[in-house]
């Protein structure tokens, strides 16, 4: 967040060094000396919000570093002149796609404008706000020292776009800190916030904005000079050492990201081994291994699913409007929701008849608040942005009412005729309805066209994806207003139709409904989990069930069987049998599964059945391809990006129908038919994969 400090600071910067006759820049750079012979470099890449690290980034940095070498400054100091951060990694679009010489040649370029920036004979700092992420950190980590501002983040993500860091981090990180730490990091893509990157040793200093020019001056009084690089490394500086720590490593990324599907960590871990004695080694491997994995099919599909997710928020193309948000009921998802858009910014009030759930809500939202990393002044102004309200005081004022009342149509019809009496006029009324279709409220609703469907899913701060439904008589203008919203509150919608089940739920019932009837085969649980979970996929179908609320599939499932013209699988007895014995879950400790400490316990060790996985998937691939051809969704590409957000469908596979395009459209058909004529109507090919 640009902080006031921040904004004078920079502006200040500019006007004084500006005008000096030293002062150069030139697109993305400005550079100026001070009075006390700092250099100062602002990194401000033009035309963009956010600053990435391009070829064009790097080679200005080069032109700079030459004047620097000349100009001999005390020190120099790289920072962001960007109010968001320091720099968010490396361009993505200009990687996507480069062939491999190409990128071994652009990173041997890229390494050597940071070798000349780590080699520049005065000290170097960078000051980082916000977060430096990937080619961001590598910027920083060939600094000397890094001072943090509070609430600065550091992290090396390329693990989730199936790569490792190639701007030198795999060097430097584990040369500054424990290289397990340093490794674990890259392995996770996981980021150390301030605090952490202190502990770990990333950060030298932590220090507020308005304090950064005296932590500076107090770093270079304090006589640090140039730093000696790996040290650390000197701790596993026999390879003997690394291959055990190695193993370990190996073994923990093989339960998370299984080789064959992620190779990227494991190249880590090798070059790692091999190398981790000899920094130039180590840089070659490095670059020669980034090029090498940027040809994956995982990595191609990691970052079609990162332009997936940038399409996805850009979608609306307008500007959120919506200033106050009532939302009614706080059960398991308005709690969330409201909580969720008070972070965001935005005054939310709730309203529950049952105080006790109100009270839940501020206990859970402070919860969610530290688990978001807010510190105690953001967590303070997001309760105060949150208000129980049990009376519905706010839905006069409010610009959007969101509905998280019981999955019943009269207690729904209710609180929607009630809300008509009271709503300003121009408000929207949207739903969270996951299984009723919102044509039948249009009489109890009090504006038809400005009544639509939010479908967020559970949990509302993890599952990044919503569902913004329009019927028939939804205006064009509610539905922009709403996807605009979403991407204000950082969510990331999809336009579907008001048909039984949207897309999601559409789409994932059949391939939970199939793991149910294989279990009644007598297929054992875990071995149904275990086949999806080999495939990618983050759960199990039957731990998923659990997870989702049995009594919540029933519904979605009986919805879909009444209302679907398509064959739906018939529902299991078993599903019925667990809801009416109460056994929901996880929220009851008991489904398919004993949840009684909160993670459900296999009762036996089962491999995964290769056999068993296209009889699981393909119903869902059925059922995508069916809602981009009947208009559901707007395109394969949509529907691929809200599997992949909401459902965690495998995302190095690039999402159902592009995994299904992968494969062929007429083998996807041909197996379907066969399963088909097995097991019945309901693998009956949809005519897409004859017509697309
Ligand atoms: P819930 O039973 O946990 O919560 C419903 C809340 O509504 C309760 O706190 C109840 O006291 C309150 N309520 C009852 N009558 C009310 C009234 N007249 N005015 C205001 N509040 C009232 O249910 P939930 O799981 O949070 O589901 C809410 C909605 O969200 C449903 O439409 C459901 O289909 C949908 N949904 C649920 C999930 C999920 O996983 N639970 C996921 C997506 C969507």
């Amino acid at each position: 967040m640009m902080d006031g400090k921040l904004a004078d600071y920079l502006k200040r910067t500019e006007l004084e060094l500006g005008g000096r006759p030293d002062a150069l820049g030139d697109g993305h750079w400005r550079y100026a000396q001070d009075d006390d012979g700092i250099g100062w470099l602002v990194l401000d890449c033009e035309n963009a919000s956010v600053n990435t690290i391009s070829g064009a980034v790097l080679r200005q940095l080069d032109s700079h570093l030459q004047q620097v070498e000349t100009a001999l400054p005390r020190a120099l100091v790289i920072r962001s002149g960007k109010a968001v951060g320091f720099a968010a990694g490396a361009d993505i679009d200009g990687l996507a796609g480069m062939e491999p010489e190409a990128t071994e040649a652009l990173l041997s370029e890229a390494h050597g404008v940071l070798d000349r920036l780590q080699g520049l004979s005065c000290p170097t700092i960078a000051i980082v706000h916000g977060a430096a992420l990937g080619a961001g950190f590598e910027l920083a980590l060939a600094c000397d020292y890094r001072i943090a501002v509070n609430g600065a983040s550091f992290g090396l993500p390329e693990v989730r776009l199936g790569l490792h860091p190639g701007l030198g981090g795999t060097v430097r990180l584990p040369e500054l800190i424990d290289p397990t730490a340093a490794m674990e990091m890259m392995l996770t893509g996981s980021s150390a916030h301030t605090k952490k990157a202190k502990k770990l040793g990333i950060a030298d200093l932590v220090v507020e904005e308005r304090h950064v020019v005296a932590a500076i001056a107090s770093l270079l009084e304090g006589g640090n000079g140039k730093r000696s690089r790996g040290l650390m490394a000197r701790a596993f500086g026999l390879a003997s050492a690394r291959s055990l720590a190695a193993e370990r490593m190996r073994r923990k990324a093989q339960g998370k990201a299984p080789k064959e599907h992620y190779p990227a960590p494991y190249a880590l871990i090798d070059n790692w081994v091999e190398h981790g004695n000899d920094t130039a080694a180590m840089k070659q491997a490095e670059i020669a291994s980034f090029a090498h994995l940027l040809q994956t099919d995982t990595s191609k599909n990691l970052i079609r699913a990162f332009f997936l997710r940038r399409t996805l928020k850009n979608v609306s193309g307008d500007v959120d409007d919506i200033a106050h948000v009532h939302v009614v009921g706080a059960g398991i998802m308005g709690a969330e929701i409201a909580i969720w858009i008070a972070m965001q910014g935005k005054r939310v009030t709730v309203a529950d008849p049952d105080e006790a759930a109100l009270g839940a809500m501020i206990r859970q939202a402070t919860k969610i608040c530290e688990d978001a990393h807010k510190d105690a002044l953001e967590t303070r102004d997001t309760l105060d942005r949150l208000m129980p309200d049990p009376t519905g005081y706010g839905v006069q004022r409010a610009d959007l009412v969101i509905e998280a009342g019981p999955e019943k149509p009269e207690a729904k019809a209710g609180i929607f005729a009630d809300l008509g009496k009271r709503m300003k006029t121009g408000s929207i009324l949207a739903t969270n309805t996951s299984s009723l279709r919102l044509a039948q409220f249009l009489d109890d609703v009090p504006a038809k066209t400005r009544f639509a469907g939010l479908h967020f899913f559970n949990p509302v701060s993890k599952v990044p994806l919503v569902e913004v439904v329009s019927h028939d008589k939804t205006s064009k203008d509610t539905r922009t207003r709403l996807l605009a919203f979403c991407t204000a509150i950082d969510r990331l919608p999809v336009a579907v139709s008001d048909t039984p089940g949207f897309l999601v739920n559409r789409a994932l019932m059949p391939y939970l409904l199939e793991a149910l009837l294989l279990m009644d085969e007598g297929v054992a649980k875990e071995q149904i989990d275990q086949t999806a979970l080999q495939f990618g996929m983050p759960m199990g179908p039957v731990t998923l069930a659990d997870q989702v609320g049995l009594d919540i599939c029933l519904d979605v499932a009986d919805s879909l069987k009444k209302s679907l013209r398509t064959p739906v699988a018939n529902i299991p007895e078993m599903l019925r049998e667990k809801v009416e014995a109460g056994d929901l879950g996880r929220k009851t400790g008991r489904g398919f599964y004993d949840w009684s400490d909160g993670t459900p316990k296999p009762e036996s060790r089962a491999d995964s059945n290769p056999d068993l996985s296209d009889r699981l998937l393909l119903p869902m691939l059925n059922a995508c391809a069916e809602c981009v051809r009947t208009g559901v969704v707007g395109s394969a590409d949509e529907a691929d990006a809200a599997m992949i957000f909401a459902t965690g469908f495998a995302p190095f596979r690039g999402g159902p129908l592009h995994y299904a395009r992968a494969r062929g459209h007429d083998e996807i058909h041909q197996r379907l038919q066969q399963f088909s004529e097995a097991h019945g109507p309901r693998f009956k090919p949809d005519t897409y994969w004859r017509n697309d």
